[in-house]
């Protein structure tokens, strides 16, 4: 019998902090759009990424690109894949003529110090307490390196690899982190982990064609006791049921060719125990509501601020029922190795 798996439910925040406005997403759904159907005209068809079985059923078509759930784990993913060489083209920037980068929402440096405080601290915490211990922390696809400043802001000796070169130097020169570039690969693994007591991959294996490579290096190369933290995106949500409600306005989440795969709670225990890995916490949260409301708002060209504004107000409290529900688009998952 498995271990039971501590679960947590919500994570309170202000998507308006962050910018998110009506206008964000009706400028971020274009653009997102144009990218992707420059990317569907040339595809590779894939097989379930997580149990490796190619029956499925269509879930949604989103800019061209088909999301369907494998019959066999639960798991949610894309069946036609852009070849590997043009995603990493993609993530290192090297790309001509994207409308929106992948990481334009995050190297924005006046929000940085905010979404520190809001969003990668409380994550720093939740995995310290939990883990009830503190050591390296080693996070793959670390972007600008806000999660790692968090962690080094609490005590963890921290170390981050990544392959957007923008992100690199803002991670490196401007906030004073360790971050080098790498792809965590066959030949840079037992480098890449060896002193890690965690590694992370938060909104990393989503973007991945084979996420479950990554996690057999981890198996492989990983310290014997490393705990692994995951943050995915998660199915079923009410953000899915609103990006396939509104498919022309999707500006997150079910977002190709970005985000290739989506967790259900079944599929991720698949997954790690691919790798000899069990869930030992589960954090359940997202932008549910969010999503919701500024869905309809920018379809609606609903412009009345003063009752937007009162809608997002009850931001937490209505999500909370979601996250309660899981029926959020996120969560966070911490694992260790199996013991047998
Ligand atoms: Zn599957």
């Amino acid at each position: 019998m498995s271990a039971r798996i501590q679960e947590r439910f919500s994570k309170s925040m202000d998507m308006r902090k962050l910018n998110r406005s009506v206008s964000w997403r009706l400028s971020a759904s274009s653009r997102r759009k144009e990218d992707a159907e420059r990317f569907c005209r040339e595809t590779v068809r894939a097989v379930c990424p997580v149990c490796a079985k190619d029956k499925s059923t269509p879930q949604a078509i989103i800019y061209g690109f088909q999301y369907v759930i494998c019959k066999s784990c639960t798991h949610v993913y894309v069946r036609n894949v852009p070849p590997l060489d043009r995603l990493k083209a993609f993530y290192e920037n090297t790309l001509a003529k994207v409308a929106m980068r992948p990481s334009e929402d995050l190297t924005q440096k006046k929000l940085y110090f905010t979404r520190v405080k809001d969003i990668s601290l409380p994550k720093i915490d939740y995995v310290t307490k939990s883990l009830g211990k503190k050591g390296v922390w080693v996070d793959i696809g670390c972007g600008s390196g806000e999660l790692l400043y968090a962690a080094k802001k609490r005590g963890w000796k921290t170390l981050g690899y990544e392959i957007d070169p923008q992100e690199i130097t803002l991670a490196k020169d401007v906030f004073g982190l360790d971050v080098r570039r790498g792809y965590l690969d066959e030949d840079n693994a037992a480098t890449m982990l060896k002193d890690a007591d965690v590694v992370s991959f938060f909104s990393v294996l989503e973007h991945v064609p084979a996420p479950s490579k990554l996690l057999n290096l981890v198996k492989k190369y990983g310290k014997k006791n490393v705990a692994v933290v995951l943050e995915l995106p998660r199915h079923p949500s009410v953000s899915a049921f609103v990006n396939m409600a509104f498919p022309k306005a999707v500006a997150r989440h079910m977002l190709p060719p970005n985000h290739l795969s989506l967790f259900t709670d079944q599929s991720v225990k698949t997954f790690l125990s691919k790798s000899s890995f069990a869930p030992s916490h589960i954090w359940y949260y997202g932008q549910d509501f969010y999503e919701l409301i500024g869905t309809v708002a920018s379809m609606a060209g609903y412009k009345d601020e003063k009752t937007l504004n009162a809608l997002l107000d009850q931001f937490n409290d209505v999500q909370n029922i979601f996250d309660k529900s899981k029926l959020c688009d996120e969560f966070i998952v911490i694992a260790k190795r199996k013991t047998r």
